[in-house]
């Protein structure tokens, strides 16, 4: 029997061709969009406009596989994390962060990172592999549900952000369908603005993104020059910062879009003398830019500390003064280690460990996966 089709990682084109090779109307992909992004509903058997016969032929050859949640968490601020399964050994994140006038999920794009930045704690588990279109998808389709979505009721996911485990931009192939079924008006039906991709600079692949889509694009900077980012973000030394910031000013004048938000961690020490503050504002400045600060989240074992709070307000102040939009970015949900950079780090090592006790007495795979 061939493989069944998980819907979830067809955008609209894929699934029209999909109802075409099942020898139905491509229309029917209009009906499933419908069932599954506006009505939340994934069983087939509910999916009542849909033809009897048609109805067993997906059950035949398609399904709506969600991604298994291992754990569920809320802080006490009202973030909420979940773990995620991967496969059998391997789990991934997503976090839902209310506020006042907005909800917004921020999803995993790979299971670990191969990427290395030296302050981040999910590369300290290094990279496992590439999340399906579907996998990423039914991020976004899961937190809806578990939040409590039902059909005609009101957005609780306003905003996405790819700024969980992983660089969506080295999983190029799988991540651009899933933008495509978050904007899509018979998908998720988000807005441009409200869905970010941040990267930590990819510069051949931002190009090719800029031909794709549209969404608001956030950089991983960090550092002002050359020497301090290829040491925080090793893949700088392929892609130094002149050439990133090329590829960022091309990406807003060829999708017409507002500005690129350069995060920026608060490393005390590191990278926050106000001198280092003048130096990227002389990068950014006049340019469609904006930076948000994000005050580092620690994780053990490493070596760097949170620069303080009158340091990250000083470099700020200094941004500003020279003419660049500035922001801090809150803190949330540290209690829950699901705060940014936090990912993973020991809530996945506590799944391996405990996998790994499960695996050692247990018979085959199949069954360390019932023990989970
Ligand atoms: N790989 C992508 C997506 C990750 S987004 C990227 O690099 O942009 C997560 C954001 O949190 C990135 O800006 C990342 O650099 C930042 N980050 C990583 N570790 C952090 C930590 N420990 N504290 C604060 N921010 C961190």
């Amino acid at each position: 029997m061939p493989e069944r089709v998980n819907l979830l990682g067809l955008p609209r084109t894929g699934l029209e061709a999909f109802c075409s090779e099942l020898g139905s109307k491509p229309f029917r992909a209009r009906q499933l969009m419908n069932w599954l992004y506006k009505r939340g509903e994934h069983r087939f058997e509910h999916m009542s406009d849909l033809a009897r016969d048609f109805r067993a032929l997906l059950a035949e050859r398609a399904e709506v596989e969600l991604p298994e949640i291992v754990t569920a968490q809320q802080a006490s601020d009202g973030t909420r994390k979940w773990l995620l399964r991967a496969d059998a050994s391997q789990a991934f994140e997503m976090v839902y962060i209310p506020e006042a006038d907005r909800g917004t999920l921020c999803i995993s794009s790979q299971v670990g990172c191969a990427l290395d930045c030296s302050f981040c704690s999910t590369a300290q588990q290094g990279f496992n592999r590439n999340l399906s279109t579907a996998e990423i998808v039914g991020q976004v389709w899961l937190a809806n549900r578990e939040l409590g979505f039902h059909p005609g009721g009101a957005r609780i996911v306003t905003n996405v952000v790819l700024m969980g485990m992983g660089e969506p931009l080295a999983n190029f192939r799988n991540v651009v369908p899933a933008l495509h079924i978050f904007l899509d008006d018979l998908g998720f039906d988000l807005s441009r603005r409200r869905v970010t991709l941040s990267t930590s600079g990819l510069v051949p692949q931002i190009y090719k993104l800029a031909q794709e889509t549209n969404v608001a694009l956030a950089v991983s900077l960090h550092a002002p020059d050359d020497a301090l980012r290829s040491q925080l973000v090793p893949i700088n030394r392929l892609h130094p910062i002149a050439e990133l910031l090329e590829a960022c000013w091309h990406y807003i004048d060829e999708r017409n879009g507002r500005s690129v938000t350069f995060e920026y961690v608060m490393l005390a020490d590191v990278n926050d003398s106000p001198a280092q503050a003048r130096a990227l504002a002389r990068l950014l400045a006049g340019r469609p830019a904006k930076v948000n600060l994000i005050p580092f989240n620690p994780y053990p074992g490493t070596p760097y500390r949170r620069s303080g709070e009158a340091a990250i307000a000083r470099f700020r102040d200094e941004l500003i003064r020279a003419g660049v939009i500035a922001t801090t970015r809150r803190t949330r949900g540290d209690d829950i280690d699901a705060a940014c950079g936090q990912l993973a780090g020991r809530v996945i090592d506590r799944t391996i460990v405990r996998l790994g006790e499960r695996i050692k007495t247990a018979q085959t795979a199949r069954t360390a996966r019932a023990a989970l």
